[in-house]
Formats: C-alpha cells, sequence, structure tokens
C-alpha cells in the first residue's frame, strides 16, 4: 500500500475510520497542522500537513503511530495514548520495520536503551 497526502486517504492510524472524523486547524495557513478526532474510537492526532523527516528533509517519510506512556502517580504504568509519528524509510528503517511487521504501536521515545 502506497500513502499519499491527500485529504482522500484521510484516515484514523487505529481503527481505520475513514467517515467519522472531525478536524481542526491550527497554525499558519499553508504552513499548519490539523487536529483530527476519531469519533469511532476517540483518537485524535495531528495531523502534520506536510510531514518531513527531520535528519535528511525526505517528504517521503509513513505514518506510524507510537504510544505515549502517561507516567502519573498511580500504581500502574499505563499506555494511555498514542500519537502519530513520521518515520522516514531511510533514517528510521528500523522502526519503520517494526510497525510494519507487528502493525502495533511503536513503544514510547522515554525507554533509556536507544540503541543507535
Ligand atoms: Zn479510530
Ligand atoms: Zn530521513
Amino acid at each position: 500500500m502506497v500513502a499519499v497526502s491527500t485529504a482522500a486517504d484521510l484516515a484514523c492510524p487505529n481503527c481505520g475510520e475513514d467517515d467519522d472524523l472531525s478536524g481542526r486547524r491550527s497554525g499558519e495557513p499553508g504552513a499548519g497542522s490539523i487536529t483530527v478526532s476519531c469519533g469511532a474510537c476517540g483518537l485524535s492526532w495531528v495531523r502534520d500537513l506536510s510531514p518531513r523527516c527531520p535528519t535528511c528533509g525526505t517528504d517521503d517519510v509513513r505514518t506510524a503511530l507510537q504510544s505515549i506512556v502517561d507516567k502519573s502517580r498511580g500504581t500502574q504504568l499505563s499506555i494511555q495514548s498514542m500519537r502519530v509519528v513520521h518515520l522516514c524509510p531511510t533514517c528510521d528503517a528500523e522502526r519503520l520495520a517494526d510497525w510494519n511487521r507487528t502493525n502495533s504501536p511503536l513503544s514510547p521515545d522515554e525507554l533509556p536503551h536507544d540503541v543507535d
């Protein structure tokens, strides 16, 4: 499947819903982003209108989900929510392969063993 950055392919990255979505635009016109909320599963994420790899600058990036662990003072460490990240096929090849293989949200960045 080839992802293209058109409005037509906008779908919830969690459940695939492509109809019951609402968006709210923020930022400068032409350079902003849209916060999209899925009415089916409740996920909300920021849709970057022009995602780029921060390392090499390519716009040929893939959309993936990453878990956000809420380290609240509670008794357990639970995965509360997810955010959308953009993976570069060159610079993030390993994480992208991971995403494609498991199709489950990537681990949070805060994990201590960050292997280069
Ligand atoms: Zn959804
Ligand atoms: Zn890159």
